[in-house]
């Protein structure tokens, strides 16, 4: 019989436990015990658009695998070949006995996709941003950055020894603010970073108005492009394409556990700050490689972005059609052109009520609560695939509407072009 460990010994009365704050951390229990906790569903199978979880299938609406590549023959194939002549894994970083011709491959051919100079391979996308940005951030340097950018750059900002400014998000005024201030207290590198496509909200960066703030001020420009390579830009080359600044940006970083439907992430720019990248940032140094198969998926992937824009346009079609079925049927959603439709809940219960009521009516979709969010603003972020066909996206509007009088949400539909309330395919 097997016994169970018990919790380990508190310390002496008296003197403060370290874990105090671990049994005092109750919320997440009590959304469990309510029967709404939407964190950590395990998911039994994944065919793409669709998953299974306890047995029931739903429609996948919560994924980042904006183009459908996990399930394409192509990249898996390419996965299977690599396992079979490399193995599972690099079992070393990078620096030493963990780069592989696959990775050097790789490299080359996201630096020519993205019309750079040079790329760099790190194991993901937030260790890309953690890397890059703490090891060109040092002491008299600032950086600037959006107050709604990703974790990965917030935290890549910590761990510099650079001055941090955060900036209203898309705040042109307020970012000016803090370039002049830089300016005037003499600091000598300036590193602007945002993300081109905001992850939660799915709006996209104002990179005209930056990159222009950027050169009166003698600042260098990151975009993290996670949510914008492969999907945005006549090329699919990201948000910068997209708003005709390219050249203006300094530095991409991406990942490839989004469109490329791989797991890694990048860096591409000139070939001198590359080459400083790959001698200074630690998590590429002291952390293993991407393994053999998520490289050779990445580089199949990379090869079906170039070759097949359809699936972009499709892609954008897809979200376009279920925001603006959300719209009329009075959801408050988000503007944008992009793969993501958030709707805003406003609570964090009634959310997860919401969502518990969506993966019932067979829909599955991400929970987003603060701190990504601010108070008040907790969404169900919705995302969409360019193989969603036209039923599981009906579907997907047939749950909200569903769900929206399971969990007694007041809506506003608003009429169609015809005047009409919004009809569903099936009503
Ligand atoms: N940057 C942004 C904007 C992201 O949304 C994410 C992932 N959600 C990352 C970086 C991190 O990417 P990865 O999953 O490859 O670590």
């Amino acid at each position: 019989m097997s016994s169970r460990p018990e919790p380990t010994q508190c310390p002496p009365e008296g003197s403060s436990d370290l874990f105090a704050k671990c049994r005092g951390f109750t919320r997440a229990r009590e959304v469990q015990a309510q029967g709404i906790y939407p964190f950590f569903v395990p998911i039994e199978k994944n065919l793409g658009t669709e998953i299974e979880i306890e047995g029931r299938r739903l429609v996948m609406a919560g994924s980042n695998n904006y183009l459908g590549l996990t399930h394409h023959p192509a990249v898996i194939a390419a996965a299977h070949e690599a396992l079979d002549t490399f193995g599972t894994s690099c079992s070393g970083s990078r620096f030493l006995n963990g780069t592989l011709e696959l990775h050097v491959e790789l490299e080359r051919r996201l630096a020519q996709f993205l019309g750079r100079e040079a790329a760099l391979c790190f194991s993901t996308g937030f260790q890309t941003n953690l890397g890059v940005i703490s090891c060109l951030g040092g002491r008299d340097d600032v950086i600037l950055t959006d107050r709604e950018n990703h974790a990965s750059i917030m935290d890549g900002c910590r761990l510099s020894f650079a001055e941090i400014k955060k900036f209203r998000h898309n705040d042109l005024a307020d970012l000016e603010h803090h370039l002049r201030t830089a300016v005037n207290e003499g600091r000598r590198g300036k590193l602007i970073v945002v993300d081109g496509v905001y992850s939660m909200m799915g709006d996209l960066a104002d990179l005209p108005g930056i990159c222009a703030l950027a050169r009166r001020y003698g600042a260098r420009v990151l975009v993290d492009e996670a949510h914008a390579v492969g999907v945005l830009g006549a090329r699919g080359r990201g948000t910068a394409e997209h708003q005709r600044v390219e050249s203006e940006v300094d530095l991409v970083v991406g990942t490839f556990s989004k469109s490329f439907a791989s797991l890694g992430g990048f860096v591409a720019g000139d070939e001198a700050v590359i080459h400083y990248i790959k001698h200074h940032a630690r998590p590429l140094m002291f952390s293993a490689a991407i393994h053999p198969a998520a490289a050779a998926a990445a580089l199949a992937a990379l090869d079906v972005i170039e070759s097949e824009p359809e699936l972009r346009v499709r892609l954008l079609a897809n979200a376009d059609y279920v925001r603006r079925g959300l719209r009329r049927l009075g959801f408050r959603t988000v503007d944008a052109q992009t793969p993501i439709v958030p709707v805003i809940i406003g609570d964090q219960e009634g959310m997860f009520r919401f969502w518990k009521a969506l993966f019932d009516e067979g829909v599955f979709t991400n929970p987003v609560t603060g701190p990504a969010v601010p108070p008040g603003m907790d969404l169900i972020r919705t995302s969409y695939i360019a193989t969603h066909t036209q039923q599981q996206l009906d579907a997907v509007l047939r749950g909200f509407r569903a769900a929206s009088q399971r969990a007694g949400l007041a809506l506003a539909p608003a009429p169609d072009g015809n005047g009409r309330a919004h009809e569903l395919d099936g009503d």
